[in-house]
């Protein structure tokens, strides 16, 4: 990428780091507020851990369901990684529980990752990846 230069989240088109508004497809970035939409997408692209990215999906509630529930695999249901989530679910159930801890702690240690990383990284570790279970 060029120096200077990000991605839209929108098109992938190269604009100026500093850019507010995408030249390509026109969608408006970090720092400007104009309609509903464009507030929630902004405080998403502002980094605000509770922001609902394009997806509908907030980092920082995945988070919290990874740490509370994660032995359930609840945080990958919420995430529409569903064969993870059972999977999950599986393991703890068909072990009574004892697998339970094991995953759960993944889930706890997932979750505290999560509040560390920007949702631009979340939203393309978890919500973008392909990855049937992504870590
Ligand atoms: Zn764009």
């Amino acid at each position: 990428m060029t120096e200077g230069m990000k991605k839209c989240p929108y098109c992938g088109e190269e604009i100026k780091e500093e850019a507010i508004k995408c030249r390509y497809c026109g969608s408006v970035l970090c720092g400007q507020q104009t309609s509903e939409y464009n507030r929630a997408y902004n405080a998403f692209e502002c980094n605000d851990a509770f922001a609902e990215g394009p997806e509908g999906k907030s980092r920082g509630v995945t988070a919290l369901l990874a740490i509370l529930l994660g032995s359930i695999g609840v945080h990958y249901f919420y995430m529409g990684k569903t064969t993870a989530g059972i999977v999950f679910l599986l393991i703890t159930l068909f072990t009574c529980g004892f697998g339970g801890a094991v995953v759960g702690v993944i889930g706890l240690i997932q979750g505290i990752m999560m509040f560390g990383m920007t949702n631009q990284d979340w939203r393309a570790k978890y919500i973008l990846s392909s990855a049937t279970i992504p870590f």
